[in-house]
């Protein structure tokens, strides 16, 4: 039995947190998901698991900083599939604290941290783009955070003020530059591009402390997935909300 709509959506590292519950409500609303995690058993098992609950999921190995990785699910998503309506680039790490500075981030830590947040993302989105333009209503969500907003960072009022870990900030900040660029390339495309702040949400980098559980915390993902034809692009949203840059 398919239980499919037709839409086929790529979620990065799915395998847990935000990722996996994205899927989840994707899957939910009869969208086909492929469940990109780059550990494959990782990926196997939380696929299991979906599909336990009903939905139609298919793990792919994706390791968004591994270029041959990146090769393989592309060729194997054109062969089977021959189109990509949603492109959710969930995956990302934080090696930093609130306690970390500026003036000692090290080199290694900026390195690791934009090879995935911001490097990744655009190889990922690149080579997934002929296919996403063959889909009738492309989207593409970047998973961003407030800690990424310079507007916030400049406000000494705003509850991000202090936080301080450059590594992750600036490559969030990176990401949504990327994302308002190709926004305005693709804008007489049917593809929209977005960026998502899903909240401070417990999972393994928001940590127990977190306000926000994992169900609302996946909703602007999957809102920002499904946008309708005359919905925004080149954006920047938390729930509904538009966030400053
Ligand atoms: P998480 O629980 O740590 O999950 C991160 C996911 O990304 C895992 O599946 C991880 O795989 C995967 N990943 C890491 N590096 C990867 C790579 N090179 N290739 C492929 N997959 C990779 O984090 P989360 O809280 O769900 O965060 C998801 C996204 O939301 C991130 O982009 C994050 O920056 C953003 N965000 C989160 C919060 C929050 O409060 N949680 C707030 C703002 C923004 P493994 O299991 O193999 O490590």
């Amino acid at each position: 039995m398919s239980t499919t709509n037709g839409k086929i959506a790529l979620i990065t590292g799915a395998n847990k947190g935000l990722g996996f519950e994205t899927a989840r409500q994707l899957g939910k609303q009869g969208i086909k998901i492929l469940l990109g995690s780059r550990d494959p058993a990782k990926g196997e098992a939380a696929a299991a698991t979906l599909k336990s609950e009903g939905l139609d999921v298919t793990p792919i190995q994706l390791d968004v900083t591994d270029s041959p990785s990146i090769r393989a699910a592309v060729q194997k998503i054109e062969a089977e599939y021959g189109k990509l309506d949603i492109l959710v680039n969930n995956a990302g790490i934080s090696l930093e604290t609130f306690e970390s500075r500026p003036s000692t981030t090290s080199q290694e830590t900026l390195r690791k941290t934009y090879d995935a947040n911001f490097f990744g993302v655009i190889e990922l989105t690149q080579a997934f783009l002929p296919l996403i333009l063959k889909s009738e209503a492309g989207r593409i969500v970047n998973l961003s955070s407030v800690l990424g907003s310079l507007t916030e960072h400049s406000d000494p009022n705003s509850f991000i003020y202090s936080v301080l870990s450059l590594a992750y900030n600036s490559s969030k900040t990176a990401l949504n530059a990327f994302t308002v660029h190709l926004a305005k390339e693709l804008k007489e495309t049917s593809v929209k591009v977005n960026a998502a702040h899903p909240g401070w949400v417990k999972t393994e980098m928001g940590g127990e402390g977190a306000p926000m559980e994992l169900e609302d915390g996946a909703k602007t993902s999957v809102e920002l997935a499904t946008l309708p034809a005359d919905g925004p692009t080149g954006g920047f949203f938390h729930l509904g909300q538009t966030l400053g840059w």
